[in-house]
This record gives C-alpha cells, sequence and structure tokens, in this order.
C-alpha cells in the first residue's frame, strides 16, 4: 500500500505495543460513556474503489524495522486523517482521536499496561480506560514480511475499536471484532476514495490471508474472540462494499 500525503502529518505515532484483550465486550473493562448517535441524514458513503489489481500477497524480502516504523506511521496517518475528515458525516458530536502509544516489546517487562495489565505479546489493542491504541512490534514486523497491507489492517481495525468506543452503545455491534473488521474496510477503501491510500497490486490477498493464516497464531487473531476466517473477510469485505454506516447495528 502506498500513502499518498496530501495533508501534513498530524499526528506523530510513538513506537510501543499492544492487543485486542482489552476491548469493548471484555467484561473486566468499564464501558464508555456513549458520546455520539448516528446522524439522521447521513450519507452514504458509497462503495469502494475496483481498481484493486489482486494478485499474490507481495512478500518483503529485505527489509530494516526502520521500514516497519515508517509503515505503521503512515498508517496511522491514514486512519486518523480518514475519521477526522469524515466522522461529522457520519456521526454526531465532535471526532477525537485516540492517543497512540504505538510499538511496545512484548517480552519487556516495561511494556505498557492498560487498566494494570500489561499489555500481551504479539498482540494490538485498543485501551478503553485509557484511550490509547498500541502494538507489538514484533506483531507487526512478522505481519510486514507477508506484506504491508497487514499494519494498514490491525491499525483500522484497532482504530475501530476506539470509534466503538466513541459511539452510543446502541451502534456498536455485539460481535465488535467483527465490527471492527468491518470499519476497518470502510476506512480503507474509504482512504482510497480520498486519494489517500493507494492499494498495490497483492493488497486484498494481504488482507486475506492476514485475516486467515495468521489467524491461529496470535491472540489478536483469536478466533474464539474475533471471529473465524470467512467472518472476518466477509465482515472487512462488508466495510468496503457498505462503508462505515454499513458497519453499525442499525444500518
Ligand atoms: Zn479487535
Amino acid at each position: 500500500m502506498l500513502h499518498k500525503r496530501l495533508l501534513p502529518l498530524a499526528l506523530t505515532a510513538v513506537l510501543a505495543t499492544a492487543g485486542c484483550t482489552f476491548q469493548i465486550g471484555d467484561p473486566s473493562i468499564v464501558q464508555p460513556t456513549p458520546s455520539s448517535s448516528i446522524k439522521q441524514d447521513a450519507p452514504q458513503t458509497g462503495d469502494g474503489p475496483t481498481t484493486e489489481q489482486g494478485g499474490v500477497p507481495t512478500a518483503n524480502d529485505s527489509f530494516s524495522d526502520a521500514d516497519v516504523t515508517k509503515e505503521i506511521n503512515d498508517a496511522v496517518d491514514v486512519v486518523n486523517t480518514y475519521w477526522s475528515t469524515h466522522w461529522s458525516e457520519f456521526f454526531t458530536g465532535t471526532y477525537t482521536a485516540p492517543r497512540v502509544l504505538g510499538a511496545y516489546n512484548g517480552s519487556d517487562p516495561n511494556r505498557f499496561t492498560c487498566g494494570g495489565e500489561p499489555a500481551l505479546e504479539m498482540n494490538a489493542y485498543f485501551c478503553i480506560p485509557e484511550d490509547y491504541v498500541a502494538w507489538d512490534f514484533n506483531l507487526m514486523r512478522d505481519g510486514y514480511a507477508e506484506g504491508d497491507a497487514w499494519i494498514y489492517l490491525v491499525i483500522a481495525h484497532e482504530w475501530g475499536h476506539a470509534i466503538q468506543h466513541r459511539l452510543d452503545t446502541s451502534l456498536v455491534s455485539a460481535a465488535s471484532e467483527l465490527q471492527a473488521d468491518c470499519l476497518a474496510g470502510a476506512v480503507l477503501y474509504g482512504a482510497t476514495k480520498d486519494g489517500t491510500l493507494l492499494w498495490e497490486a497483492g493488497d486484498t490477498a494481504e488482507i486475506s490471508a492476514g485475516l486467515t493464516k495468521l489467524g491461529d497464531e496470535t491472540p489478536w487473531t483469536d478466533p474464539s474472540s474475533h471471529g473465524d476466517a470467512i467472518e472476518r473477510v466477509s465482515a472487512f469485505g462488508k466495510g468496503r462494499t457498505g462503508g462505515v454506516l454499513g458497519c453499525l447495528n442499525s444500518a
């Protein structure tokens, strides 16, 4: 994927890590206070672009940690820009971005905590009580080795949880993980429509592979909490074709 910088960077990602453990639906976490409801006259976002070339995932044979970090920063910028630009088309209230603690080392004893619990190894998460997103750098690096779309998927998904946290609970699906996948699809294809993200040959295959192949290896993609591979790909596709509104409970 290629990030086209149409706007100056408004957000700087700081390296850190985390996972999907501390999310909406986790009974150990206090549920957020609903702040925004859907607009009555919210326009549809329309169908996603159809410029994807398809093809096999594009593996990155040789890369540095700096390459991974750059891709992470680009993905954060793309996703935040999308929500910042389009929030008022869908919802009342004002958009606020979650904090980006970013990458951590899952084996670092001083890694991030959420509600007092240390971040899980090979995970990515949105921390509800502290309103931040974070990811294990190794999760990002391993996924990046299979193709850069993985990083965009993870960040768009976790950002989706942050969005859920900002919505009236009536709009948040009980299947919150699949809804986050849907929102990720809506944002990545929406950003493409905006011209801030270019899909390259193989990106779609990388997304599918990321939602399936890595599914049984990391907490982030635990089928018991995130749905199985078919459900996840289907949810992502729903966001691609239906946009943000197509992902909401009342849609
Ligand atoms: Zn999740």
